[in-house]
């Protein structure tokens, strides 16, 4: 039995992000440039990799595996290793999950419920077809919506996950609420956070949280409930739809004082912390030799120097926090 992940500031570790790949078929406006290169695919590691790498990290305790991107249904394959992973299942894994931006979920949904998959988390920033090209620069709102329905029919409980961006959805959170609970989904409103450089100023689409709550709440009652979904969230019920409502601020309000989580790439790069550059490289202790006893001594010392937290700044002038878009790390 492998020792559990714990860091210096007695934070346990007990979530996964794995980023299957930073490739995506969308280029939303806040998360990449129009012009983004991605990896070369000699540098991915292979799915029997990115299986061994996230299965160790099981065996140390963690029990909670969400695969992101880029997006995670564009890398081939991507069933095999869900199907894997879904072996963890009640046996040290609690959950196994994946945020998507849905354009494949029509073809994937069922296969993704056969997988023991019961929760997605689907990215959605606007109920507009015009927004939404705008937006993604190329995505099919329709196409979205389809996957969605599908994923719902196949059984899958549904996130959606929305950018609050100043000026291009904010006028619209309690059309995506009226919708989302309408349909039985929750809904998490998120910050812009200032990774990568993206050809946008994030000034200019930064709109705090605790703004957009202030507004909702002259429309509706939010009750505080002590519902977790894992992750950095905390939620509302709202009081006139019955529905859970969700805010990520880590630029308002940051929440890294119980952060359970780390990130690994499709490379095998492990951030500690999703707002800082620190990173430790597991593919050479995995690619080393078949035992994992050096893979474990690399995560030991990543772990022990978990950040703090994060230092995201938006502001005139500022650099972004990290050079990496959230496309590479994860969301
Ligand atoms: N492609 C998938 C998707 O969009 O759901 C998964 C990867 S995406 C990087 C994960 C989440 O990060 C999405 O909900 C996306 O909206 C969010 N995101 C991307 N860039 C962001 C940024 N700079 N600030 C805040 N959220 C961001
Ligand atoms: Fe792709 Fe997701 Fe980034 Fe949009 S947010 S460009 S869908 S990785």
């Amino acid at each position: 039995m492998q020792q559990t992940m714990i860091d210096r500031f007695g934070r346990h570790i007990t979530y996964l992000r794995v980023s299957v790949t930073d490739r995506c078929d969308f280029r939303c406006i806040y998360c990449m440039s129009e012009a983004m290169t991605f990896l070369p695919r000699q540098d991915l590691l292979s799915l029997e990799e990115l299986d061994r790498l996230a299965s160790a990290f099981v065996a140390r305790g963690v029990r909670k595996l969400r695969l992101t991107g880029g997006e995670p249904l564009v890398r081939r394959n991507i069933l095999w290793l869900l199907k894997a992973l879904s072996r963890h299942l009640g046996d040290g894994l609690d959950e196994l999950t994946l945020t998507t931006n849905g354009s494949q979920l029509v073809r994937y949904a069922e296969a993704l419920a056969d997988c023991g998959i019961a929760r997605i988390n689907v990215s959605l920033d606007t109920l507009d077809p015009d927004r939404f090209r705008a937006i993604t620069r190329r995505g099919d709102l329709g196409g979205v919506m389809s996957g969605i329905e599908a994923a719902h029919r196949a059984g899958l409980k549904i996130k959606i996950n929305t950018v609050a961006l100043r000026d291009v959805n904010e006028g619209e959170f309690e059309k995506l609420i009226g919708w989302s609970h309408g349909n039985g989904f929750d809904l998490t409103l998120i910050e812009t956070m200032p990774m990568g450089e993206i050809d946008a100023d994030r000034t200019e689409q930064y709109l705090p949280l605790s703004l957009v709550r202030a507004r909702l709440e002259q429309r509706f009652t939010l009750d505080d409930i002590p519902y977790r979904s894992g992750g950095p969230a905390r939620y509302v019920q709202v009081r006139e739809t019955g529905g859970r409502l969700g805010f990520i601020t880590p630029m308002t309000h940051n929440f890294c004082e119980a952060c359970n989580r780390v990130r690994v790439t499709c490379t095998g790069t492990l951030y500690m912390c999703l707002g800082q550059e620190d990173a430790a490289d597991l593919r050479a202790p995995l690619r080393a030799s078949e035992d994992n006893t050096l893979l474990h001594a690399a995560i030991d010392e990543a772990i022990a120097r978990k950040p703090k937290g994060h230092d995201f700044v938006i502001g005139r002038g500022e650099r972004p926090a990290t050079a990496r878009p959230m496309s590479l790390t994860g969301g």
